[in-house]
Parts: C-alpha cells; structure tokens; sequence
C-alpha cells in the first residue's frame, strides 16, 4: 500500500488515517499552507505550522487547530509527521512522512530563493517526492529578486516624481507582504487594501515585524495618494474603488508576466515577474536535492516536467488533482 494516496477527497495517508490539503472536508487534515486552494472548510481538525493559525483563524473561522514548529515529530497512528519550510508564505511547509523507514515528502507550494520574510525551503531527502510544477517549463526563469525589487522600486520613484499614484496588484497573502518589505519606503507612502491589511495582522500575530503600511479610507484628499504606492489584490483591478487615487498607473506582480502563452490576461500598465513558486530550475534543484527515486507531480505543467525528468533518468508520475493554484 503506498504511503500517500491519491484520492478524490485528497492525498490520503492511509496508515494514519489523515489528508494533506483535502479538497473536501474531512476528519484530520493536514494543512500544507493557508493558500485558498489548499485549506477545506468544515473539517473536524487542522494539523499546521504554527504560523499558519492566525491565517487560517481569519479564512475559516473558530475551529480546531494544532500548531507545530518545523522539525518536530508528530506521531499518528505509527506514522511519523514533521513540517519543513517551503519559502512560499508564512508558515508554507513541506510534509515529511515516515512509516516502517519509508519516507515521502508532500511539498505543497513551495519556491527556493530565499525571499528574506518568509523561513526559507529546505530540502528534505526522501524515496518520494510529490512537488508541484505550477512554473514547469523551462521558459519560466525568474531574475533574482533583488532585481526585480529594484525595478519595482525605480518605477515607483519615476510615478511618484511626476505625481502619479502607484498601484501595484499582487495575491494578498504572502506576497504582498514579501513586496511591503522590499519596497523603498522612502519613495512616498505605502497603502494596502482591506483584505491585505487584514493578512498583514496575520503575519504580525505571528511575529513578523512588517513594515508600516496605512489603509486609504484613512485619507480624503487625492493629493495624499500622488506619492503614494498602493498594494492590492488583483480582483480589484476593475473595481470603482482605484477611482480615489487618480491619476494613477497600475502593475501586476506576478510570475505569468512575460508569458506569451499565458491566458491570465492583464489590463495593467506594466508587470514585474515575480512569483512565490519555484520556476523551471527551481523545482528541477528541489527534485534532485531530495535524491527521491520517484517523483509525483501534482499540478501545474505536470505531464511536460514528468516525462523532462522521466527522460533524465527519474521516475516521474503526473497526477491529476483540484490544486489550482495561487499563482499571481
Ligand atoms: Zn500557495
């Protein structure tokens, strides 16, 4: 019997009797990180990093949540679980599964560089390994981010000189914050919607100090916005509520710009190319620091990265399952 199943519900471990990232609400899950597509309301319990529960707190309300550190073992029926970072959002882990010596890690959503907020990945050996390809081509080649921070930076100066609101469209949870600490403040004020605000607490309730960031309902005057950069989701980018901070242009940060294959169209002015998921060289590192002999690819370019690594000499499966992915 293997160790993790795929099933409708979920991955199933079924030693323990537990899912990781069900897609239905069960028993016991296991919750990888607080991304919309991994987290099941109405289930029973929630084993998480411990950083996960404020987040999971505000998006599925009062329920039973049991938090641990990376690296301690949680036993479950024989089972052996232990939570590794991932560097993809606060609390993100990798789900490490030991039974009878055999060891698999589920990765959940996770990317390499270290993004200087968030606990960064951490290869995890083991005989299999499930990994996501969201970015699984080789086309997908991220910059270091330092440059990109830079470019967000320039571009933020070059409006704010010419008195032209900033608003920058980026997923609210993870990162946005990973762009509020990168941002050269001295540049003008920083502004967060609503619902970014409302993460923001999160990670502060979970000891990270973030940098000062205001919400726009505090201010009348549209000359306070001129200098100003904006944070916010990418729903809102048709929404009536930009109105307030004209004249403004917009950016999106996320990993499809420059992907001319991409159906995840935008209506923005300019785009940074910058994403939490591991891109083509990532995940292929990931794959063979884990020196695992069979690799699951779970969502994302799956059938093109399973036969690359099948024709590279490492058994590799692509299976169909619901993540979608949070991937702006
Ligand atoms: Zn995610």
């Amino acid at each position: 019997m293997s160790l993790i199943q795929f099933t409708e519900k979920g991955m199933y471990v079924p030693f323990a009797n537990v899912y990781i990232d069900p897609f239905v609400s069960v028993d016991k899950a296991i919750v990888t990180h607080a991304h919309g597509d991994h987290i099941k309301r109405g289930c029973s319990s929630y084993l998480s990093h411990i950083q996960s529960i404020p987040i999971l707190n505000r998006r599925l309300g009062k329920n039973k949540y049991e938090g641990v550190q990376y690296g301690i073992p949680v036993h479950i029926n024989g089972v052996k679980f232990s939570f590794h970072p991932a560097g993809h959002i606060l609390g993100s882990s990798q789900i490490r599964v030991e039974y009878k010596g055999e060891v698999w890690v589920a990765s959940g959503d996770y990317k390499m560089e270290d993004d200087e907020v968030h606990t960064p990945f951490e290869s995890i050996k083991c005989n299999t390994f499930i990994t996501e390809s969201t970015f699984g081509l080789p086309e997908f080649d991220w910059l270091p981010q330092q440059s990109i921070f830079e470019e967000i930076n320039q571009w933020w100066h070059t409006n704010a000189e010419a008195g032209i609101c900033s608003i920058i469209f980026a997923y609210s949870l993870g990162k946005a914050q990973r762009i509020i600490q990168h941002l050269n403040h001295a540049n003008g004020p920083v502004f967060a919607h609503g619902s970014i605000e409302n993460m923001n607490d999160a990670y502060k309730e979970a000891g990270i100090i973030l940098k000062p960031t205001q919400k726009p309902s505090n201010y009348i005057n549209k000359k306070d916005f001129r200098k100003a950069l904006i944070i916010a989701p990418p729903s809102a980018d048709t929404s009536i509520w930009l109105k307030k901070f004209e004249p403004y242009i917009t950016a999106k940060a996320s990993g499809w710009i420059g992907n001319l294959n991409s159906n995840q169209g935008s209506i923005t002015d300019t785009g940074f190319a910058l994403s939490d998921h591991a891109d083509w060289k990532g995940l292929n590192k990931a794959v063979k620091d884990s020196q695992a002999q069979k690799v699951i690819v779970t969502h994302g370019y799956t059938s093109e990265f399973a036969q690359w690594l099948n024709q590279n000499g490492i058994e590799a499966e692509a299976v169909k399952t619901q993540f979608d992915g949070n991937v702006i």
